[in-house]
């Protein structure tokens, strides 16, 4: 369990801890496939998210999955793309993150993956939390804890064998 002061800390940053929507590389489910390897190329991501036009979220598409569209039996090759839709290739099955946000579960779900959709309760897209932003935030839990709280140990035995090491 985190304890709260530790919650706290990780959380101070967290008006700038989610990238919002509108500086967010995504693309609608309906965007033919081509348009999506052009983005992903051009962005440098591997995978962005994917909304509707009324802005609710979809999942995400990845690079890999739109390559692997473009296979055939002897190549490599863009024209296999032709009459295919992002919907056609979105990966829906993916963890999100909801206001207000529990810190352990961030942690956990940033182990596995770069960053997490963020969506309000009616499923619109609000933007993404990434590993990024998250260590930002252990960077200033890091520098703050012990500056603004007396932290000590409490397991006495230790501190007493190691006071009887030092005083030999
Ligand atoms: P970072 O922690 O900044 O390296 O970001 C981790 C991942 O989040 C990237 O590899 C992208 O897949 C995604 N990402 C970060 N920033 C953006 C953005 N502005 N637009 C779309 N995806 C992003």
């Amino acid at each position: 369990m985190i304890g709260k002061t530790v919650e706290q800390l990780l959380l101070e940053n967290d008006t700038n801890f989610v990238i919002p929507a509108d500086n967010v590389a995504s693309l609608l489910d309906i965007h033919p496939l081509n348009h999506a390897l052009l983005v992903l190329t051009k962005t440098g991501y591997s995978k962005i998210p994917v909304v509707t036009t009324e802005n609710e979220f979809v999942g995400l598409i990845g690079l890999s999955s739109v390559v692997n569209e473009m296979f055939d039996l002897t190549d490599v090759d863009s024209d296999n793309l032709e009459g295919k839709q992002v919907k056609d290739v979105v990966i829906t099955d993916i963890p999100t993150l909801c206001e207000p946000y529990n810190v352990e579960d961030i942690l956990h779900l940033l182990v596995n993956n770069p960053f997490i959709p963020v969506i309000d309760e009616q499923n619109h897209f609000l933007g993404i939390l990434t590993r990024r932003e998250l260590i930002k935030s252990v960077n200033h839990l890091a520098h703050e804890l012990e500056t603004r709280y007396d932290v000590t140990e409490k397991d006495t035995q230790k501190k007493k064998s190691k006071a009887k090491l030092e005083s030999l």
